[in-house]
């Protein structure tokens, strides 16, 4: 594996990829890399391309008071770890690299950023598009591979790369989860052990959720009291807990099509976000 810091050194390794009829797939992290991660590495690795890990812990999709400063960043386990499971490139920019002074552009996608995450985060989803727009213009992949994990995100990120004519293959990778369904994330790492203990009712109170709703119950009620459970297990503020149409991320209060439950909610200091599919005439 080899990584690389600059720009005009990553053009050059893709030239020469693209000039022998190579095809790239790219994936997108910040680091802290878990086995989720990792299983959109994997996902790469069966795509037949020459696959590129990027890590860049992007700082315009934090808010102000958010936690850019204390993210995770152990570069060199990261490394090793994508060393090891046959990742042929690591682009690992700094911040100057990717915002040079006079940086001045912004890529917003309309509509699909505006509730659930977009609401509670302010900007974020512009600062996600900006950097994939750029990931994208730099690596110029064949294919790239994001996390149902951020479903809301992998929803803008295919409207992005229908609009700007990217044309590139867009992959959703499976939700990895915990041992007791908490989905990982390099957020865990946040959580104190009594924490930890008490999140695995997110999964649950959701997963109770779906079995209520696909059985036919008020999806209104349903959603008040998964909201409830949580606020009662100690998480809070929960930021939502909504029922949304699985493409447009509609918000739906009939189970009329396939559709997809998003919560996120706070545990201490800790944002936890997840989502599961949620499929109607199972009565
Ligand atoms: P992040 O480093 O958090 O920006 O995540 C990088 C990519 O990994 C995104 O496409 C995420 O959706 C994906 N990802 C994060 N956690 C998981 C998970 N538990 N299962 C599957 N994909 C994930």
């Amino acid at each position: 594996m080899q990584t690389i810091h600059r720009l005009s050194a990553l053009r050059d390794r893709t030239r020469l990829i693209r000039a022998q009829g190579g095809r790239i797939a790219l994936v997108p992290t910040m680091g802290a890399l878990h086995d989720g991660h990792m299983s959109l590495v994997d996902l790469a690795r069966q795509q037949d391309a020459h696959v590129i890990v990027s890590i860049f812990v992007n700082p315009k999709q934090f808010g102000p008071n958010e936690d850019f400063d204390a993210y995770p960043r152990p570069a060199d386990a990261d490394a090793a770890l994508l060393a090891g499971a046959g990742v042929d490139t690591l682009w690992m920019p700094s911040v100057a690299e990717v915002y040079p002074d006079g940086f001045a552009t912004s890529v917003m996608v309309a509509r699909l950023g505006d509730g659930l995450c977009g609401a509670a985060r302010p900007g974020h989803f512009d600062g996600v598009a900006t950097i994939v727009s750029k990931l994208f213009n730099q690596v110029r992949p064949d294919i790239a591979i994001f996390g149902e994990k951020d479903w809301q995100q992998l929803a803008i990120l295919r409207q992005l790369n229908l609009d700007l004519d990217f044309g590139i293959e867009m992959i959703g990778a499976p939700i990895r989860r915990d041992s007791d369904g908490l989905a990982l994330s390099s957020r865990n790492a946040y959580l104190s052990e009594s924490e930890r203990a008490l999140a695995s009712l997110l999964p649950h109170s959701m997963t109770a959720a779906v079995a209520a709703l696909e059985a036919g119950a008020d999806v209104a009620e349903t959603l008040q009291s998964a909201r409830a459970t949580l606020i009662a297990g100690g998480f809070g503020p929960v930021d939502y807990v909504e029922m949304v149409d699985a493409a447009t991320l509609e918000p739906m209060n009939m189970l009329d099509r396939e559709a997809r439950l998003l919560v996120a909610a706070r545990l201490g200091k800790t944002r936890l976000i997840d989502n599961y599919k949620v499929m109607p005439g199972q009565v």
